[in-house]
């Protein structure tokens, strides 16, 4: 059977920014027939995450991601749907998900490396498995769960950096619902910071590209901040912590500012912040979703019930076509993005 499918094209080199064009689309071949146990899937949705960067590396520095190979088909997150099962808990019209869904068209899958997705908990959009009620939302929540003491009535305030994206317009929804008093959002255009007002229930946000991001934090937040959840590093970062309060906590998220840089995960933080973070007795833990998996289950329930009842707002960029997964994780990694960027393989 001829499916069409994206491989790694050109590494962008470990300093370098990634384009559109380190991925290529291609015609290629699978099987006509499955195996027993294989099932064969549709692709529907993919998506492009900013800890793709490194594995466009030929080492990606982390002991949990293989790097991609060139001319070899990409994977990441994705859902399909079963479209010929030998797999006994599979059927034909089953929604599968997987986070290493090869980036082509139709594909031939191990049945036990996947997930049967029940679309009614998200109210039918199975694209947010991929976000909001997938790692993406684990990932806000956990985090704040296990990195970030938010205590209900305790009056913290959370600032939250690069704020309109998939973690981030989650983390600052989820600070309130855990009790946060105030949350403040730190994004990269006008329109994002609206959108975290207006839509998602941030009591300001701050345009880090046209703002004085200091000034800004010091009008905002006039009691300090006590949650930071850090999707970004690097300046912003810095900015944030030297307003951090004595016993104040950092939920180390990600360092999105430094993936082009050839520099250690997490990134060390320049001498004089590290100062502060140490005088203030300010916990800066590396948090990775990853470790956390046993409480999958109920975290998602937890999230698809938030959905549900309208307390957890999804935003979604959604670009469509395989032929455009490079050039959707290009614009995402460049701000591109309000929410949860996805790649719409197929209706
Ligand atoms: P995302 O935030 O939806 O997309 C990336 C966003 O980062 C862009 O839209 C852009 O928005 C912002 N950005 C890009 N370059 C920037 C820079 N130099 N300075 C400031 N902001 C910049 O991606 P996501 O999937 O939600 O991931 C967010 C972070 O969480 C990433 O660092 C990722 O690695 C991390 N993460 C960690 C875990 C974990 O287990 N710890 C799991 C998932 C994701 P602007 O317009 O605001 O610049």
């Amino acid at each position: 059977m001829i499916i069409q499918r994206v491989v790694l094209n050109s590494r962008p080199g470990k300093n370098g920014v990634p384009v559109a064009e380190n991925f290529r689309l291609e015609q290629s071949t699978i099987a006509d027939t499955i195996q027993a146990g294989q099932v064969r899937v549709r692709t529907l949705y993919l998506s492009v995450d900013p800890y793709m960067r490194c594995r466009m590396n030929e080492d990606t520095g982390s002991d949990y991601l293989l790097p991609w190979q060139l001319s070899e088909v990409a994977d990441g997150g994705g859902i399909g749907i079963v479209e010929e099962s030998k797999h006994d808990n599979l059927a034909k019209g089953d929604f599968v998900i997987s986070f290493s869904w090869p980036w082509q068209t139709v594909a031939i899958l191990d049945g036990s490396l996947l997930q049967k997705l029940v679309p009614q908990l998200v109210n039918g959009h199975l694209s947010y498995f991929l976000g909001a009620a997938g790692i993406t939302g684990l990932t806000a929540l956990l985090g704040i769960k296990e990195k970030g003491h938010v205590a209900a009535g305790a009056n913290q305030t959370m600032v939250v950096s690069g704020a309109a994206g998939a973690c981030g317009s989650l983390a600052g929804q989820i600070g309130r619902l855990e009790g946060c008093s105030r949350v403040v959002g730190i994004a990269g255009t006008d329109e994002k910071c609206s959108i975290l007002v207006q839509e998602m229930g941030f009591d300001a946000a701050i345009n880090y590209k046209k703002e004085d991001v200091a000034e800004q934090l010091r009008k905002l937040c006039p009691g300090g901040v006590d949650v930071y959840f850090d999707n970004v590093g690097g300046d912003i970062s810095d900015t944030v912590i030297s307003q951090m309060n004595r016993n104040s906590h950092i939920i180390l998220c990600g360092q999105i500012s430094q993936y082009n840089k050839d520099v250690p995960y997490p990134p060390p933080l320049p001498p004089d912040i590290e100062k502060i973070q140490k005088e203030r007795n300010i916990t800066r833990e590396r948090f990775l979703v990853l470790n956390y998996m046993d409480k999958q289950e109920a975290s998602v329930l937890q999230l698809c019930q938030w959905i549900q009842e309208g307390k957890l707002k999804v935003r979604e960029t959604m670009v469509e076509g395989l032929a455009n997964v490079g050039a959707a994780f290009q614009s995402m990694m460049n701000g591109g993005n309000i929410g949860k960027q996805i790649v719409l393989v197929s209706k």
